[in-house]
């Protein structure tokens, strides 16, 4: 066990889960916490229970007796010290006070119960504690800013601040009007010193792009455009698809032409069974000669007019993003539009194309702003990171059964990239959060653990060497 100094570790226990030991103080309190003056001591304090940092994959518990003081000082009242190394509040030593709040950026209450042995009710506390030092921090401008939605479960949306060129969040508020969201960014960044703004094209978006990122590109959101011809497409098959399941008597039979050779259904019914039948669906049938003797559902459904007039404007769309330069994106978009307005487009579909057409300035200010990527390829921004990390954030929803505590959701969404004590430190000067790079986190981490600056924001850092 590494024993802590100010300890004296009178039996130690080891059990199957954890060890189990009797301490007591070896320290005296220097002088009374409230007014300075001598103190005197009482004797040892009751017995209480203290948690401390797991050891080697074991809950740590001591049975731990402080002990009572009283102040000289005239109407002062006794005290119970604890020592250097335990917390004088929370029942734990301070060094699971700081693994609890290293675990809390990463996991739920209920891992850290499991993984410390410590209860909800001592965890909390700690948890909610590091969640206020740590809501609204204000982070360093990106360059690119998105914002998106994302659901848990039926009820409950939320708003979420990217900064779009690492994917990370940098707030996450329950669903706002653009007025609400527009607070928050301003809050947490400063939107004058962005450059390019990503959102989808709903009209609180383009509001916010309005208000807050008025003449800077508001681009629309990538994703967002290719799905809403998606689910289009997604539409029309499946219509397309119940039609043909009702099966109207005389289509049937036409379609029971198709399934030659040794698959070829009996009747109707049988052709139904076969065509929902995972085989038939999987893949296509060849017979020895390499001739097709049996279609896939979708060969079917190609042969409609309606799913392959969606399918095409799709593709063309999809197309559009392949561009590599605006002017050939325009000429692609254009090409959509006209594909997608023709007269025997679905009445769905041809509403979804006049939509895009309408953000048309939006879809083509990808292509204004596009750089050159690690791969050598031209790419806009997206939210792409964003939506790899909306399902990270679904998953923690669900790990913690809903978060009901607003600053403790922005803990687990905004600040599970980073790790205490590198890339986020907590000031030892001031207390306040400060973000740092990576370099400046390995810098640091290199630094004798007694010096100062090692855990110094960068206000602080002024002071603390003038003072050195
Ligand atoms: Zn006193
Ligand atoms: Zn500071």
């Amino acid at each position: 066990m590494l024993e802590l100094p100010s300890l004296n570790y009178i039996e130690t226990v080891e059990t199957p889960t954890s060890f189990e030991v009797v301490a007591s103080l070896n320290t005296k309190p220097a002088a009374c916490p409230l007014c300075g003056g001598g103190v005197e001591s009482k004797g040892v304090a009751a017995p209480m229970e203290i948690w401390d940092a797991p050891m080697a994959g074991k809950h740590v518990r001591y049975a731990f007796r402080g002990r009572r003081y009283e102040c000289r000082t005239e109407g002062c009242p006794s005290f119970t010290y604890r020592g250097p190394d335990v917390h004088p509040k929370h029942g734990m030593t301070w060094r699971l006070l700081g693994y609890i709040q290293r675990l809390a950026l990463k996991r739920s209450i209920k891992d850290i119960e499991r993984l410390t042995g410590a209860t909800t009710d001592q965890i909390w506390p700690v948890v909610l504690d590091l969640s206020e030092k740590l809501a609204g921090y204000q982070f360093a401008t990106p360059r690119v800013v998105a914002v998106d939605d994302i659901r848990f479960g039926k009820k409950r949306r939320f708003t979420v601040i990217y900064n779009a060129e690492n994917g990370r969040p940098l707030a996450i508020v329950e669903k706002l009007d653009a007025k609400g969201v527009a607070k928050i960014l301003h809050k947490v960044i400063n939107p004058s010193e962005v450059e390019v703004f990503v959102s989808d094209m709903n009209g609180s978006n383009l509001l916010l792009g309005e208000s807050s990122f008025r003449g800077k590109p508001h681009v629309a959101d990538k994703w967002h455009v290719l799905d809403k011809m998606q689910r289009q497409m997604s539409k029309i098959v499946n219509q397309t698809a119940s039609k043909l399941k009702k099966g109207q008597a005389a289509e049937l039979k036409s379609w029971k032409m198709e399934l030659e050779g040794k698959f070829a259904a009996k009747d109707a019914k049988d052709w139904r069974t076969r065509l929902a039948g995972k085989k038939i669906e999987s893949r296509r049938r060849i017979d020895d000669e390499g001739k097709l003797i049996l279609k896939t559902k979708w060969d079917i459904l190609k042969e409609h007019q309606p799913v392959r007039l969606v399918y095409h404007a799709r593709l063309l769309l999809r197309h559009v993003y392949r561009a590599n330069s605006r002017r050939q994106a325009e000429e692609r978009f254009d090409r959509f539009l006209a594909f997608g307005s023709q007269v025997d487009m679905p009445a769905d579909a041809a509403k979804a194309v006049q939509l895009l057409g309408e953000h048309r300035k939006q879809i083509l200010a990808y292509f204004d702003v596009m750089w050159q990527h690690h791969d050598g390829r031209f790419r806009g921004p997206t939210t792409n990171q964003a939506e790899a990390r909306n399902g990270k954030i679904k998953a923690m929803w669900k790990g913690s059964r809903g978060v009901k505590n607003a600053a403790y959701l922005n803990l687990r969404v905004v600040f599970e990239p980073y790790v205490l004590g590198a890339t986020l430190i907590l000031c030892n000067t001031c207390g306040k959060p400060e973000v740092l790079s990576e370099m400046e986190g390995l810098r640091r981490a290199g630094m004798d653990v007694r010096d100062a600056r090692a855990n110094c924001c960068s206000n602080c850092a002024q002071s603390v060497l003038r003072a050195a």
